[in-house]
């Protein structure tokens, strides 16, 4: 039985995603004593607050019974934090799985998302998934081209995809861009703010994108509770938009979507003020630190508003990613970027595998 064929033909247009390498396997292959510093996936190196900790082992008794559909206490408190009604709030298995309920929701096979050539492969990936037009408009400068985007915005465009930082070059869209950006955009269209680096921004010039849903209606917010909280492995996020965008995902999820682990973890996560601040002061600082010497070794790195760094080495043509992995730092590839060399993307992991990966990569490109 030829079972490849019987699959739907449009899944040979597939390339699945390709997670960061897993640090066990990295310190199996290479034989290593230390466990490798992986700063491939943007992920907190640090295990979750011991407040969630305890609400974890508390929900752990619970675990027999599915979980509240629709995630009622958290959708509360988040609704409360943020100063908007229940209504318009979403919890999802990943802020990926939100991405895939509004797709799916909202655009038909002869329709159109928006979204930039370098951004988070998600957005290209279900739409691939979906059977609908990707429109990839040019990175400029490591920035969203807002002006391009709102250009490539047609009848048939259904949702812009707006990674504000953005994954992976760490760059953000000013207000100012926003604004005229919105004003341009028709009706018809969802713009969504992917924000799952908010809590990391700085910029003074970052836009309030909840304060702008109060003038327009097609804005969407989507955040994590993966990265400042640690929560990554458990796979939770929420949107925010107006009811009628929120219900018709209610409609498209699986009722038992978010389980019941996620759902305790991130209420106790929200009761983790400090510590969770002490951690994204900590980021910010080692990002500063990796960024100048990334810059002294002569490397380009444009500014970041995350726990993450787009850089690209010149004059070297060897794989650096590679060269760190045999030395134990695992970063995540990003091929040939413009004509100055290979590009990949390191996270903040603790300050000692920050040291690890600054070493390394002076090591690799032989300038130590
Ligand atoms: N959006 C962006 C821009 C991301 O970088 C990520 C995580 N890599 C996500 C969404 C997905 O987040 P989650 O873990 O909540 O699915």
């Amino acid at each position: 039985m030829d079972l490849e064929r019987l699959a739907k033909p449009f899944l040979k247009n597939i390339t699945p995603y390709k997670p960061g390498k897993p640090i066990e396997q990295l310190q199996r292959e290479k034989g290593l004593t230390i466990a490798p510093a992986k700063l491939a996936s943007n992920e907190n190196p640090y295990p979750p607050h011991p407040k969630i900790r305890e609400a974890l082992v508390k929900a752990i008794d619970d675990v027999n019974r599915y979980p509240e559909s629709g995630s009622p206490e958290l959708v509360g408190k988040l609704a409360a934090r943020l100063g908007v009604s229940r209504s318009e709030i979403i919890v999802g298995n990943g802020t990926n799985e939100l991405i895939d309920l509004l797709i799916r929701a909202y655009v038909e096979s002869d329709e159109n998302c928006v979204f930039s050539s370098l951004s988070f492969a998600i957005y290209k990936i279900v739409s691939v998934q979906c059977g609908v037009k990707g429109i990839e408009v040019p990175i400029r400068e490591y920035r969203h081209d807002l002006d391009a985007m709102a250009r490539a915005v047609n009848a048939k465009t259904k949702i812009v995809f707006i990674c504000s930082p953005n994954n992976p070059t760490g760059t953000y869209s000013t207000a100012r861009e926003v604004d005229l950006f919105l004003s341009r955009v028709p009706d018809h269209v969802l713009v969504v703010f992917d924000q799952a680096y908010l809590e990391y921004v700085r910029a003074a010039d970052y836009p309030d994108t909840l304060a702008l849903r109060k003038e327009r209606e097609n804005i969407v917010s989507f955040r994590t509770f993966s990265k400042v909280y640690s929560l990554a492995g458990l796979r939770i996020g929420y949107a925010v938009a107006d009811a009628r965008v929120i219900d018709s995902l209610n409609k498209m999820r699986q009722p038992f979507n978010v389980n019941r682990l996620a759902q305790a973890a991130a209420m106790a996560a929200l009761d983790c003020g400090a510590e969770t601040d002490a951690y994204v002061e900590e980021t910010i600082r080692e990002r500063e630190r990796m960024r100048r010497a990334l810059l002294d070794m002569g490397c380009q790195c444009p500014e970041s508003q995350t726990n993450f760094l787009f850089v690209t080495t010149k004059d070297f043509s060897g794989d650096v990613c590679k060269g760190l992995e045999d030395l134990g730092v695992i970063v995540r590839p990003m091929g040939q970027f413009g004509d100055t060399g290979n590009s990949f993307r390191v996270n903040t992991g603790t300050p000692e595998e920050n040291n690890r990966f600054i070493d390394g990569l002076r090591k690799v490109l032989g300038r130590a």
